[in-house]
């Protein structure tokens, strides 16, 4: 299936020269970014299904550069992790997330939010310590955070992903996986790890309603979850339709343009309010 699978162009024409000062350009340009604050974190609200309530928002970077304008993450972030540099964004948006998240809270707004983390940051050993450092900055709780770690980040090297994520839950962060389903991770690993919450990828739900073969997987997966006594997230979630049908199968919570797309955190409070939260 086309929508699966990743695709690319490469151009003959651009010689090995060309293609280097290019990666180091953008690697400056990265390191820039960082240090005079272009990027900027948007909010996604996910509804409870069970309380239908919003009860938290997963936080998505963008990059708002000073020539080409804004940047989508699926556009710098899979270089960020060639390159390394993205282990100063997780820095940047982690700090952002924390602060912004202890403000909510102190405004009396319960609200969890959800970080997407690396594969690459799980190998570093000091991940934990700096998250401790900064929660302390923020007077911010472990338990108000959701790390969303993707299969590929645990089937990269095992050992010192199990090392990180232990460490991150004993802290008192929520472990969710991310992407659950385009990965190759095997149900023994997911035995092992200490996640909280598993989190269906678009790919599977945008079309649910239409292909057979989509909500079989989605419904296994909520089955999955349930029966491993973990919660479940469907993201891309588009129509009243297939809201209608994860409700129908039990699924906990729903992310989608259809309950509300990403927001930067002066939209989201509004937006919230409205919403009766
Ligand atoms: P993801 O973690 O799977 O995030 C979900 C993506 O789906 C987001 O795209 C979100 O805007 C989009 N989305 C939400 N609802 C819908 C919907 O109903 N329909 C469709 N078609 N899309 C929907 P976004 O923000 O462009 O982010 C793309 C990817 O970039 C993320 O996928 C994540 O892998 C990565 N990313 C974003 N922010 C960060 C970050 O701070 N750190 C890291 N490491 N990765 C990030
Ligand atoms: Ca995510
Ligand atoms: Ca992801
Ligand atoms: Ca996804």
């Amino acid at each position: 299936k086309r929508k699966r699978m990743g695709c690319a162009v490469y151009d003959v024409g651009f010689d090995a020269e060309a293609i280097n000062q290019g990666r180091l350009s953008l690697t400056g340009e990265l390191r820039q970014a960082v240090e005079e604050n272009q990027f900027v974190l948007y909010y996604q609200p996910r509804l409870d299904l069970a309380g239908e309530a919003i009860t938290g928002v997963e936080a998505l970077v963008r990059w708002q550069h000073p020539v080409r304008g804004f940047v989508p993450p699926d556009q710098f972030i899979p270089f960020a992790e060639q390159t390394g540099s993205i282990r100063e964004i997780t820095q940047w948006v982690t700090d952002r997330a924390f602060e912004q998240c202890a403000r909510w809270r102190s405004a009396g707004l319960a609200i969890d939010v959800s970080i997407n983390l690396s594969a690459r940051d799980l190998l570093g050993r000091e991940l934990p310590q700096r998250f401790g450092e900064l929660l302390a900055r923020h007077g911010a709780a472990p338990q108000w955070f959701l790390l969303e770690i993707t299969e590929s980040a645990i089937v990269d090297d095992p050992v010192r992903a199990l090392e990180t994520v232990t460490r991150l839950h004993e802290m008192g962060f929520r472990m969710s996986i991310d992407d659950f389903g385009t990965g190759y991770s095997s149900l023994s690993q997911l035995k092992r790890l200490p996640v909280a919450e598993l989190k269906i990828d678009k790919s599977f739900v945008m079309d649910m309603a239409s292909d057979p073969d989509d909500m079989t997987i989605v419904r296994s997966v909520i089955d999955l979850a349930h029966n491993m006594g973990l919660s479940v997230v469907a993201e891309g979630v588009e129509t009243e339709e297939v809201r209608g049908l994860l409700y129908k199968m039990g699924c906990d919570y729903l992310q989608g343009y259809h309950i509300c797309k990403p927001l930067p955190a002066e939209s989201l409070e509004p937006w919230l309010a409205g919403a009766g939260v």
